[in-house]
């Protein structure tokens, strides 16, 4: 993802989530998770961070692209009723070559009528563009907590959800976008959102999305992010209120933090409202972030495990 100039209520701007609640009326939130749901076990999401990073890149067109691809396809056609694969070509605007890509969909629950997105991007940038280091920028990132973190919580919540299936009333579908991170400029970003965005039926079209995004980081921060504040605010509540109950509120801070232009975007502009769950305080003044630091030593079973708490309270909650 990128950054975006304006930064929406940053440091000054704290919501309570009462005042986040409104619309809800403010309920207090009840007390711990949801009876007989089952726990999310980081240990085993760090486990397949790895078991992602040492396919080498995951970047289109690389034996590591391809290699993830394949490994994805075949844990979640043994874990989930509805697989689909959807490849797509884009012509870069930089260098006019043609990306192959792929988004996977993995549907729980696949005739239910209403429908959750939980979304992560699977590839990794080609380039290394925030290292300090100019002649390391050629270098691709490996992706542990950029691409592998929140593919890792999704796969993990889908062995989940194959044991104990969410509320009969609850479609959840799993979606693993491509080309998100390719760049270096947006245009060749955000590729596999924007062609969800573009192709979903009416009938499959969730009531609401929820995207995970460098969920790792051994020091973990959640505040608010900008768009998702201004565009989500329903599906922030949610989530924030979700992690509340959990006992998480200390690493989910209510106070609006940056604004990110991410694969949440090109939902929201498609009209399913999708808020984004990110830790962009990623190292010391973001110094692992899109640089060849982005490694497993740098994340965390724990913050792999409380995220992925957090997704499974709001999946067997109801949504
Ligand atoms: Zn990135």
């Amino acid at each position: 993802m990128t950054r975006t100039d304006g930064r929406v209520g940053q440091g000054a701007t704290v919501l309570s989530l009462c005042l986040l609640g409104a619309l809800a009326g403010c309920d207090p939130a009840p007390a711990g998770p949801t009876p007989g749901r089952p726990s999310f076990d980081g240990n085993v999401a760090l486990e397949l961070v790895h078991r992602q990073v040492d396919f080498g890149p995951r970047v289109p067109g690389t034996v590591g692209h391809t290699a993830q691809l394949d490994w994805m396809l075949a844990r979640l056609d043994s874990l989930a009723p509805v697989v689909q694969a959807d490849t797509f070509t884009h012509v870069t605007s930089s260098a006019a070559d043609t990306l192959t890509l792929t988004n996977v969909l993995a549907r729980f629950n696949p005739e239910a009528k209403r429908r959750l997105l939980l979304l992560a991007h699977w590839d990794t940038r080609p380039t290394s563009d925030a290292e300090a280091d100019v002649a390391k920028r050629t270098e691709p990132v490996p992706g542990a907590n950029d691409g592998a973190s929140g593919t890792a919580v999704l796969l993990t919540l889908a062995a989940l959800m194959n044991e104990t299936s969410p509320p009969a009333t609850l479609g959840v579908d799993l979606l693993f976008v491509d080309g998100e991170d390719f760049g270096p400029g947006v245009e060749d970003m955000l590729l596999g959102a924007r062609r969800y965005a573009e192709t979903v039926s009416e009938d499959d079209r969730p009531v609401y999305g929820l995207l995970l995004d460098m969920v790792g980081d051994a020091d973990p921060s959640f505040p608010v992010e900008g768009y998702s504040a201004q565009a989500a605010n329903v599906v922030v509540q949610k989530v924030w209120r979700a992690a509340e109950r959990l006992g998480y509120r200390s690493y989910f801070p209510t106070a609006v933090g940056q604004t990110l232009t991410d694969d949440h975007v090109p939902l929201i502009q498609a009209g399913i409202s999708t808020a984004n769950l990110i830790d962009f305080t990623y190292g010391p003044n973001n110094a692992y972030w899109h640089t060849a630091q982005d490694l497993p030593d740098k994340l965390s079973s724990s913050t792999l495990g409380m995220v992925g708490e957090v997704v499974a309270e709001l999946v067997y909650s109801g949504g």
